[in-house]
């Protein structure tokens, strides 16, 4: 059965709307002025200080927002002590990139690398982060802590599709936002006492 809704009584000054609007521009003209002295608050590393009731908005790009310390940004690979890339090219992070932005192409290490055998590096490692989806699956899935999304940066605007594409000299140059090209969780290395082994006789 249908439900009658009786209509709201309003007043004559309602009904006029020239209080109504006149107090609606008076809230608006508020908002405005405290935004506009607010803006030039900030504390003492310049970040742009908020109080309750402002509109959190910041001068960009003069000021910049301080991401959180989970903020996936822009991809890097970390980086060995010897500099070398801690990615083994085991294709995980590839594989369960639901955007599939990730080519990888394996090679072996050089004849008389002790990895040569053990463990293979990138030869070719590009992501396409305008295909990224930023869901981070692919740090998730690296056994090796080699890919990481702590940079602290978001992709910079371009014009031109190619400035998407990262390669690995590129995600290789890209520090974390802690400034150092390592990772604070990475695997153990042979030779390590935490390391099981490059073989099966724990050598
Ligand atoms: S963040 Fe997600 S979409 Fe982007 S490369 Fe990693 S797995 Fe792929
Ligand atoms: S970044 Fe990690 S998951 Fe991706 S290929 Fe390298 S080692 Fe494997």
């Amino acid at each position: 059965m249908a439900k009658l809704i009786e209509k709201p009584k309003m007043t004559l000054a309602e009904k006029s709307y020239v209080w109504e609007t006149g107090k609606g521009l008076g809230l608006t003209m508020t908002r405005f002025f405290r935004n506009v002295f607010s803006a030039r608050e900030h504390d003492s590393e310049g970040h742009k200080l908020l109080r309750r009731g402002d509109i959190d908005t910041v001068n960009y790009p003069e000021e910049k927002r301080v991401y959180p310390e989970r903020f996936r940004g822009v991809h890097r690979l970390t980086h060995r002590l010897d500099g070398s890339p801690r990615c083994v090219a085991c294709l995980c992070c590839s594989t369960a990139c639901p955007a599939q932005c990730i080519h990888i192409e394996a090679a072996e290490y050089a004849e008389g690398d002790p990895r040569r055998g053990y463990e293979r590096y990138p030869k070719v490692f590009v992501i396409d982060e305008l295909r990224c989806i930023f869901c981070g699956f692919c740090v998730e899935a690296c056994p090796c802590d080699a890919i990481r999304m702590d940079s602290g940066l978001h992709m910079p605007p371009s014009t031109q599709r190619s400035h998407f594409m990262f390669d690995k000299a590129t995600l290789m140059a890209i520090p974390g936002a802690d400034g150092t090209f390592q990772t604070a969780n990475p695997r153990h290395e042979p030779g390590e006492s935490g390391h099981p082994g490059i073989d099966r006789e724990h050598h």
